[in-house]
């Protein structure tokens, strides 16, 4: 077994120890059920963990994560976890996070190819086209970079938007609250981007569906 191998099962006793410690019923407790009010939808990224640059206790966020966190609206899986957190769990927030950095925004912004996730950047690169004029304009390559970040974020916030589960939930008349987020790898600070939608009324009218 690897260093790093036992290294993580010490790690989960050691965490399980302090968490009893502080609380002899945590796990009992946690294991009744969850009502978290947040959905966070990050990148995979490592250096990029949802709990824990929030400060969120176990419980308090329902989870999808995925390369540059992308809202794809042909993902069962993306789909399957929004249906699940606005319908059953009824969150009141759902934040899109990225971070300033991302891998998978860079691969979209070059040429090369680098396998099978061809595919799967192919939808962040779609998101270029639709801003090429404003990104194009951007001569600094990390500026452009940056801005590219942001604008991928509030395309997966308009994303969320477009969706049946999203509008539905408004349509009947459910607190729920979209958001998008940048998260900064080199001071771990947040940047709200105000891209704050809770009706369809904020997506273009081709977008809002009747019910
Ligand atoms: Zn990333």
């Amino acid at each position: 077994m690897s260093d790093f191998y036992k290294k993580i099962i010490e790690g989960n006793k050691k965490w399980v120890e302090t968490k009893i410690n502080q609380d002899p019923q945590y796990f009992e407790k946690l294991s009744h059920g969850q009502s978290p009010p947040l959905l966070w939808i990050g990148c995979s990224d490592s250096r990029v963990p949802a709990n824990e640059v929030i400060g969120a206790q176990p419980g308090e966020v329902f989870v999808h994560r995925n390369i540059a966190n992308m809202v794809v609206h042909s993902d069962m899986n993306m789909l399957s976890v929004l249906d699940y957190a606005v319908n059953v769990l009824k969150v009141q927030h759902v934040i899109v996070c990225g971070h300033y950095g991302c891998g998978g925004v860079k691969a979209a912004m070059g040429n090369d190819s680098i396998g099978l996730i061809d595919n799967w950047i192919r939808h962040i690169k779609d998101g270029y086209r639709h801003h090429k004029t404003y990104l194009d304009s951007i001569i600094d390559e990390k500026e452009r970079f940056d801005a590219f970040v942001e604008l991928n974020v509030k395309e997966q916030v308009l994303d969320l938007a477009k969706t049946s589960i999203v509008q539905g939930a408004w349509r009947s008349g459910q607190d729920l609250n979209l958001h998008g987020w940048v998260y900064g790898l080199n001071s771990g600070i947040v940047k709200d981007l105000q891209v704050n939608l809770s009706s369809n009324k904020d997506l273009d009218t081709v977008y809002q569906l009747q019910f």
